[in-house]
């Protein structure tokens, strides 16, 4: 089963988000940025010429695509889950 963790925000203000599970190669993690229009679990998924949010498929600015390698500026704690930061535990 898979387990989403958010990590914090970046100075961008970008939030960043961990996913992690066990795949048919073994235990995996990526991170990846949560889409600001209803923090789905996942972005980048290709849809047209941009970035889209898949959760409500609406496209996204290209900042959201691609993987997140900056510094964290703040930390969700040791990370929180997504329920909880959609709950706004963490805005
Ligand atoms: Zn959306």
């Amino acid at each position: 089963m898979d387990s989403v963790t958010v990590l914090g925000r970046e100075a961008s203000g970008r939030v960043v988000a961990e996913i992690r599970g066990v795949g048919q190669k073994g235990p995996y993690s990526i991170q990846y940025y949560l889409t600001p229009c209803c923090a789905a679990d996942a972005t980048g998924v290709s849809y047209g010429t941009g970035v889209a949010c898949r959760a409500c498929y609406r496209e996204l600015p290209e900042v959201f695509g691609g993987r997140p390698d900056g510094e964290l500026v703040t930390v969700f704690g040791d990370g929180i889950g997504l329920e909880q930061f959609r709950a706004g535990v963490a805005s």
